[in-house]
């Protein structure tokens, strides 16, 4: 897990962790930023030196076989190039979530970052998950159907584009491979706003890719966590709710 840090405990590292032990997986982690927020919104950034970020991936990965990296908030262009660097030279499944920005308003990348993420990312990652504002931000399209087709044709093997920002009665997220049909998934619209939602999905996508889920199978028990685990969030502050992660993943 690849990411930075969230100190109110809702999205970042503490995420990823929280998820992946959710599905019985180890995480272990590389911390790419600290970040000033709360459950209002981001305050500052300050990624991490590019050599120490290197030297935590040497350290691991030169000790321990991993199975599946998950990519979140990577903060600088420098750093994208760096991680997908170490991935393109090992057999690892990836997980691309695109952070730019936070869904509480305020940046989580500098500038240069997205464009770094199109160009040496995504030819690498089995899926990426974009919400609506990403995949617009990725593409310049507007449009789910034709976002995922340029993000497609950058290399990654899925798209899952999340439709909780779109004016739909229901969130609806969409699934998209080349050549194959869309697998459109609705779930009930949830009353609060909630924060770590993106982490908590691509999060629990990666653990379920770990123990040899295929990317469809995958994606379908990561929705049904994700739901579940906002519906049962919880307020710490006077922003976006926590997600529950600590529940049963059957
Ligand atoms: N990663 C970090 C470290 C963050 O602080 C945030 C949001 O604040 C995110 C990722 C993205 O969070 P979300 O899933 O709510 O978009």
């Amino acid at each position: 897990m690849i990411g930075g840090h969230d100190p109110c405990g809702g999205a970042g590292i503490q995420a990823d962790i929280e998820t992946a032990a959710a599905f019985g997986c180890h995480a272990v982690t590389v911390a790419t930023a600290l970040t000033v927020q709360n459950t209002l919104g981001v305050q500052r950034f300050e990624p991490v030196a590019l050599d120490l970020l290197g030297h935590q991936l040497d350290a691991l990965l030169s000790d321990q076989q991993v199975s599946v990296c998950k990519t979140g908030m990577l903060a600088t262009a420098a750093a994208v190039e760096l991680v997908a660097q170490i991935v393109a030279a090992r057999d690892i499944a990836l997980v691309v979530d695109p952070v730019a920005i936070a869904g509480s308003g305020g940046a989580l990348s500098q500038r240069g970052c997205i464009e770094a993420i199109r160009e040496h990312l995504l030819p690498l990652a089995t899926i990426v998950t974009p919400n609506l504002p990403e995949s617009r931000a990725l593409t310049d399209h507007d449009e789910p159907g034709a976002a995922a087709g340029a993000l497609l044709a950058c290399g990654c093997r899925h798209v899952l584009i999340t439709g909780t920002h779109a004016d739909t009665a229901d969130v609806v997220h969409r699934l998209y491979r080349a050549g194959d049909d869309v697998i459109v998934s609705r779930y009930a619209r949830l009353p609060h706003t909630y924060h770590g939602s993106g982490c908590t999905l691509a999060a629990a996508i990666a653990a379920c890719l770990a123990h040899g889920r295929s990317v469809h199978q995958a994606v379908a028990s990561a929705l049904d966590y994700t739901w579940s685990s906002l519906e049962q969030a919880y307020p710490i502050g006077h922003g976006q709710w926590i997600p529950r992660r600590t529940i049963d993943t059957k």
